[in-house]
């Protein structure tokens, strides 16, 4: 099923080898795709994800310093 956010301008936040990050022009929304999944989430929503994958990045090292991943700027 096609929807405007299947259609509409998105600009290109970030992307990287796991997941591309992309805003709706026509609403904000935020897409989120990994792999073949994709979640469509506010920016609230999105920020607030963030700060948790982060959180749990910084616990699951211990605090060490995260290894470089490989990642291309946003167009
Ligand atoms: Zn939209």
């Amino acid at each position: 099923m096609n929807t405007e956010h299947d259609t509409g301008v998105r600009q290109i936040l970030a992307h990287c080898t796991v997941c591309q990050v992309e805003r709706c022009a026509d609403c904000e929304t935020v897409h989120l795709h990994v792999g073949h999944t994709s979640l469509r989430l506010t920016m609230a929503a999105f920020l607030s994800l963030c700060a948790t994958l982060l959180e749990a990045a910084q616990t699951a090292t211990q605090g060490a310093i995260l290894p470089a991943t490989p990642r291309r700027a946003a167009n």
